[in-house]
């Protein structure tokens, strides 16, 4: 290829990036991400970095898996496209859709495929409204969702997203859509304890509900754990709380297991982990490790049924994308396969706890904490008070994800939080080089910021 600083040129010259600010890729130019194997990426400069957050959170087997590649061009051979409207199908969508039905919780044996998760959430504010006007009750239209939760970037997705600066571009919310606070103890937890605050966040869903009115309300939407809002993992009251009070005003539940879903918390979803019954789940990511763009709702057999008694006038041109649905399919067989999942739950995920944990050791180290392969750490400059550091939020985070890069990982920070998300198949060695080198980042960022 081209050499680095040509490619970045026509990069800042053409390429519009997510989530960047232009001026700053002219100024210093994006990293050029060249190849990648097992854990690790390699840049336009031959730099190789230990990928602590799996792409976005997505790459859950893990890189260069090439029975990916051979079943993505066989298919691309046999059959590359074909939509499925207007009653017609093939056969990686059936069986994917099957797949899924099997592996998902109770009654959850439908899916409406999407191309991504901002998507399939997108399907889903028009599938409760659509259901609830189908049940005869068309007043049920409000979704109530979480400050700080990421949903999305359509307009519909971001609306149920609660982050404040995402709504100021565009005019979003679209009407309808409430959000309540997040069950955020280290930060917002004050004199409560994590059980106590856990159910007083939960009980704002039912002062919402009571408030707006229970024949308004529709559903509620929720990450199991909130993923880029700063990996924010609830107290234990926290969801049996949530599904008791759905459950008593019959409001839809909504579990968005893009991130959460297979196996980044042990279990295929986040929601057996929380031990709750949604009506629908929204997935994408993990679905496929990344290595194709495919998302969707896996929905109840009511919601499925009152939906099908007449036409849903909704869908994407990609729903349930041949190449990508063979793509997932096979994604999935290596999950269950190399019980990738029993690996998390029973190997990397106690052995990340632990080493996680000693982090909070670090003079720049509020809170440590992780749930399955999701982790975060809070900075701060004063463990006992948990302030936040005077100048802008997020500098000190943005100063510590250079150090990450600078010490080879790639981790992710959220304001002042660090976060991390590796493929699962990480083994415990390159856990012990990613905290060995987070330490290092961390090491070089309290120096810095001591100047
Ligand atoms: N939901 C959650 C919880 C997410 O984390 C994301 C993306 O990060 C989305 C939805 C949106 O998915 P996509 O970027 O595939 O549209």
């Amino acid at each position: 290829h081209m050499p680095t600083a040509e490619l970045q040129a026509l990069d800042s010259a053409h390429h519009m990036h997510p989530f960047t600010a232009g001026n700053e890729l002219a100024e210093k130019g994006a990293r050029v991400i060249t190849r990648a194997q097992g854990v690790t990426l390699t840049d336009s400069e031959g730099n190789s970095f230990l990928d602590a957050m799996a792409g976005l959170w997505c790459v859950n087997i893990g890189y260069g898996r090439d029975e990916l590649a051979q079943v993505a061009a066989r298919q691309m051979r046999e059959l590359p496209f074909y939509n499925t409207f207007f009653q017609t199908t093939h056969v990686p969508a059936i069986a994917l859709s099957a797949k899924l039905a099997e592996l998902a919780p109770g009654d959850l044996n439908h899916v409406f495929f999407a191309g991504s998760g901002s998507e399939a959430n997108d399907t889903n504010i028009r599938m409760v409204r659509t259901y609830w006007a189908m049940k005869g009750k068309p007043g049920k239209s409000i979704i109530i969702s979480r400050k700080n939760a990421y949903h999305g970037s359509s307009v519909g997705s971001g609306s149920l997203g609660g982050m404040t600066y995402m709504h100021e571009q565009g005019g979003l919310p679209i009407p309808d859509i409430h959000h309540i606070n997040q069950p955020h103890w280290w930060a917002e937890g004050g004199d409560l304890s994590p059980e106590e605050f856990g159910l007083a966040r939960a009980r704002e869903l039912e002062e919402a509900i009571e408030r707006l009115g229970e024949d308004r309300v529709a559903a509620f939407i929720a990450e199991p754990v909130q993923g880029a809002g700063g990996v924010v993992i609830a107290p234990q009251t926290y969801w049996p709380e949530i599904q008791r009070i759905c459950d008593k005003y019959e409001i839809l539940l909504i579990a968005d297991e893009v991130i959460c879903g297979f196996g980044r918390t042990g279990n295929w979803f986040g929601s057996q982990t929380m031990n709750i019954r949604p009506d629908i789940m929204t997935i994408a990511k993990g679905l496929s490790s990344g290595y194709a763009p495919i998302g969707g709702s896996i929905v109840s057999d009511e919601i499925a049924d009152v939906i099908g008694s007449g036409e849903f006038n909704h869908g994407y041109t990609y729903s349930g994308h041949p190449v990508a649905a063979a793509v997932a399919l096979e994604n999935l067989r290596i999950l269950e396969e190399e019980d990738i999942i029993g690996h998390v739950r029973n190997i990397a995920a106690p052995y990340l706890e632990k080493a996680w944990k000693g982090l909070a050791d670090h003079p720049l180290v509020g809170e440590a904490r992780s749930i399955g392969l999701m982790g975060t750490i809070a900075l701060t400059p004063d463990k006992d008070s948990r302030a936040a550091f005077a100048g802008d939020a997020g500098a000190v985070g943005y100063i510590c994800r250079e150090r990450c890069f600078a010490n080879n990982l790639i981790m992710r920070h959220v304001g002042d939080r660090m976060i991390i998300s590796p493929p699962l198949v990480i083994r415990p060695e390159e856990i012990d080089t990613l905290v060995a080198r987070a330490t290092r980042a961390l090491d070089e960022t309290y120096a810095e910021i001591q100047k």
